[in-house]
């Protein structure tokens, strides 16, 4: 496994894969590794020659109140961890090698962001779009990976990649989770010891949610205020958002929906979590 920092080489590199026609799959993430990214490694692993790992924590997608300066790190424990995945390379550029001067161009992502995360975390999907665009062309993967936990994630990137032609397949991976339901996320060890034992009440709901729809419930408010008090009386957090909408389109549902997102963010005293139960109507 080779850990590379400069964007020089790594390009350099991924055009000599290209040149023996190796596949390469690609798994871009912020690092403090858990099994959820894990999961994404193994994926592209078994589907392609070459499995290209990144590791940056993006500035552009934080907002000036948000947690970039306290987000965990840990390389040595991320590289040991990726060496017994297989991963072949792990692209580690500084900051400053991926931003030498302030962008001169930024990608605003049009759609899809008025809902979900993008209504509460205004410019963070321009700044993880902004940031693909510079690491797809310095990659240019065949296959690249993202999670569905991050699920309005995957669809504004689906976007993305089909309107500046990227000539890449988008895999989403569903969500890997704690045995108490509990998604896995580098954010859960900002966790006191109590919130960790009420977290688990997040896909509780989500579960609630799903199974109302499922009894034939149609009333999005009354699920939404209905989960809304399951979570208050059984987290000390506050919530951000719960929204129910079309998925990918994330509108309204309509009798033509054919997949529904139920989507959370609660906001403990040191973590913002998010979850979601995508569902067939
Ligand atoms: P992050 O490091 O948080 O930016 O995440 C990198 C990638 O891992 C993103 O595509 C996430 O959606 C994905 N990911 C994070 N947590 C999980 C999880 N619990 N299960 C599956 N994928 C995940």
């Amino acid at each position: 496994m080779q850990v590379i920092e400069t964007i020089h080489e790594m390009h350099q590199q991924m055009i000599a894969e290209n040149k023996q026609f190796k596949k390469i799959g690609y798994v871009p993430t912020m690092g403090y590794l858990h099994e959820g990214h894990l999961s994404l490694i193994k994926k592209s692993k078994s589907e392609n020659d070459i499995t290209v790992l990144s590791i940056f924590v993006n500035p552009l997608q934080f907002g000036p109140k948000e947690d970039l300066s306290t987000y965990p790190r840990d390389f040595e424990r991320d590289y040991q961890l990726a060496l017994k995945e297989g991963v072949d390379y792990i692209f580690y550029p500084t900051v400053n090698e991926m931003y030498p001067t302030e962008t001169s161009v930024k990608v605003m992502v049009q759609s899809r962001t008025d809902v979900l995360c993008g209504r509460s975390r205004p410019g963070h999907f321009d700044g993880v779009a902004t940031v693909l665009v510079k690491l797809f062309n310095i990659i240019g993967p065949n296959r690249v990976y993202f999670g569905l936990k991050d699920a309005q994630q995957v669809a504004v990137v689906e976007g993305l990649i089909q309107d500046f032609h990227f000539p890449i397949e988008l895999i989403p991976v569903e969500t890997l989770r704690e045995h108490d339901g509990l998604a896995k996320s580098s954010r859960n060890v900002f966790l006191s010891e109590e919130e960790r034992k009420e977290a688990p009440a997040l896909f509780k709901s989500l579960q609630m949610a799903k199974q109302e729809m499922e009894n034939g419930e149609h009333d999005i408010e009354k699920i939404i205020t209905l989960m809304k008090d399951y979570l208050k009386s059984h987290t000390s957090g506050v919530v951000d958002y719960i929204e129910i909408y079309s998925y990918p389109q994330l509108e309204p549902i309509q009798d033509s929906t054919e997949k529904i997102i139920i989507a959370l963010a609660v906001k403990f005293s040191k973590a913002r979590l998010i979850d979601n139960i995508i569902i067939q109507k």
